[in-house]
């Protein structure tokens, strides 16, 4: 149990099965980029330690950048999506696969995506280290996914709670 704030998160996923999963997913994306360079485009801030895990694993050669967006207030989505840092590479006739911690509507990422198309991308693929499939409202297609999870609030491996707590290697789930 740890206390963040002014709320209780109980363990939920160890580092030793995030650890797992990630490499899963890395050797999943090992298969389907062999040989090729892709644009991995982190999604700051909550991407950050997954994509840091993940890439350290990868046997092809992308071109890791970084965007920042947001569009959650304290433990729930606002529903509109702010980019803050856009992507300053030139994505055409590029693969761009976009790292993302957690879907949850969907929205974020399927607001972010139309962009790289628009802008020439080959393809564009979401990797996610988690998704709540329960509570998607729009039709995203996610990729790869590490873990799918329950509709409950988490922090840890990089996600927060109103700033605080990304720095946990295990993921953490709020207690009502
Ligand atoms: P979506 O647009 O899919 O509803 O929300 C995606 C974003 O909401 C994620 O990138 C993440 O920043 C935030 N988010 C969604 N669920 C959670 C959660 O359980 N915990 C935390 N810390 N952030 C979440």
């Amino acid at each position: 149990m740890v206390k963040i704030l002014d709320r209780n998160f109980e363990l939920s996923y160890p580092k030793e099965l995030i650890a797992e999963r990630v490499k899963n997913v890395a050797e999943r994306l090992n298969q389907d980029y062999e040989g090729k360079n892709p644009v991995m485009v982190c999604i700051l801030n909550g991407a950050f330690m997954f994509a840091a895990d993940l890439v350290r694993y990868l046997t092809f050669q992308p071109e890791v950048v970084f965007a920042k967006v947001s569009s959650y207030e304290g433990m729930s989505s606002t529903g509109c999506v702010k980019e803050l840092i856009g992507v300053n590479v030139d994505v055409r006739a590029r693969d761009v696969i976009v790292v993302e911690d957690i879907v949850d509507t969907g929205v974020t990422m399927y607001n972010l995506l139309p962009q790289f198309f628009s802008k020439g991308a080959a393809s564009v693929k979401v990797c996610t280290l988690l998704q709540k499939p329960e509570c998607l409202t729009v039709p995203l297609k996610v990729d790869y996914c590490a873990m799918e999870i329950p509709n409950a609030f988490i922090v840890g491996y990089g996600l927060d709670y109103n700033g605080m707590g990304r720095n946990y290697g295990d993921i953490y789930t709020v207690t009502e």
